[in-house]
């Protein structure tokens, strides 16, 4: 008995498996990457949200464009496998899905690059389904500071990024906080109406670096009734794995922008270049020393700071080079829970954690 796994079905914040269907793999059965319908299943996972990535890397104009790209990949999946993945909008429909055994799939946009600076596109956006959108990703937007790249950029959310910010709120598009630069963030605490979320992102006080959260903003968002997805990446969850890292972070990066610039028209050859950059990575450094338990302490200092109200899973699968050791992909959450309660969690904070706060938080921006 007490070795079986928390009963709860589990929503997760954020994935890139999007990238890996443009880049040609089936969703049906993909062991090169994080996400299948098997493991889906296995892992109970009643709710994903799927990021279309726009990367800065695409010329001005195309940004739009490639966003709806992802989302009609997002939505062919869907249509080919309705025995297993549904399209989702509101929290009714997921728990609908997500009752009938079926997956949610709920359709998110990673960076507002994706609107190209035009509200109308937000709109569109908005109307073909997405329920969240980080305000950046790694470079800095004219409109909102990243915390990718040195300086705060525009210094924060323009008069625009406001703008940006209401029109999500009053749309139903979650405000995703994640990869933005601190200025923004508070900027955003400032000015957003409903919860907002931070969807893959950990605690700077385990892990300190520029993309995760400090303690004051880990309450910020409790307070704002919002939550954080905590982020599965090693390198943001340990900092013996982030200062292995460290000298040759810079580089990656750099030839990880390189290729999604050489790649642009061509998703397969990047996706099999990223793997082989993330296979070099991994040789250069040894596995990562960071564990489920290392999950876990995330888990719980966001869960002290920020309540028990604000803490969910914010996976990273596909977007991410590693993984803590013991996990491989979306089937870990059932151990992981379970860890969670060999570690005292009691079964309602688990079910809190792996589903209610995620479906409540929903329901605050619904339109
Ligand atoms: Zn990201």
């Amino acid at each position: 008995m007490e070795s079986q796994s928390p009963a709860t079905l589990v929503a997760d914040l954020h994935c890139d498996t999007v990238l890996e269907l443009q880049g040609g793999a089936a969703i049906a059965h993909n062991p090169e990457g994080h996400v299948d319908l098997p493991r889906l299943k296995a892992g109970r996972v009643g709710l994903q949200l799927f990021a279309a990535f726009v990367s800065a890397s695409l010329p001005e104009g195309r940004a739009f464009a490639e966003a709806n790209a992802l989302l009609d990949l997002m939505d062919r999946a869907c249509q080919e496998h309705p025995e297993a993945l549904v399209r989702a909008r509101t929290a009714e429909e997921v728990e609908r899905a997500a009752g009938d055994g079926k997956t949610a799939a709920v359709p998110a946009v990673e960076s507002g690059y994706a609107i190209e600076g035009d509200l109308r596109n937000l709109e569109a956006l908005a109307n073909r389904g997405i329920r969240a959108m980080t305000l950046t990703h790694a470079r800095h937007l004219p409109w909102a500071a990243s915390s990718g790249e040195p300086g705060d950029g525009p210094g924060g959310l323009t008069a625009f990024g406001r703008e940006v910010v209401r029109a999500m709120n009053g749309l139903g598009v979650l405000v995703d906080v994640s990869h933005v630069h601190e200025r923004t963030f508070w900027d955003v605490v400032r000015t957003a109406k409903r919860p907002f979320i931070a969807s893959h992102s950990c605690a700077a006080a385990l892990c300190p670096m520029e993309r995760n959260l400090t303690d004051d903003q880990l309450r910020a968002v409790g307070g704002a009734g919002g939550l954080v997805g905590v982020n599965f990446f090693p390198a943001f969850l340990d900092r013996r794995y982030l200062a292995k890292r460290g000298a040759s972070m810079e580089a990656l990066f750099a030839r990880h922008e390189r290729i999604e610039r050489e790649t642009l028209d061509d998703p397969a050859r990047r996706n099999a270049e990223m793997r082989r950059l993330a296979r070099e990575a991994r040789a250069a450094m040894g596995p990562p020393e960071a564990g489920v338990d290392t999950l876990c302490d995330h888990l719980e200092h966001v869960a002290r700071l920020a309540g028990e109200d604000a803490v969910a899973f914010g996976s990273d699968f596909d977007g991410v080079s590693d993984l803590p050791l013991g996990i491989s992909g979306c089937d870990a959450f059932p151990a992981i829970l379970l860890r969670l309660r060999e570690r005292g969690w009691s079964d309602a904070s688990l079910r809190k954690l792996a589903w209610d706060n995620v479906l409540r938080v929903l329901r605050a921006n619904e339109r």
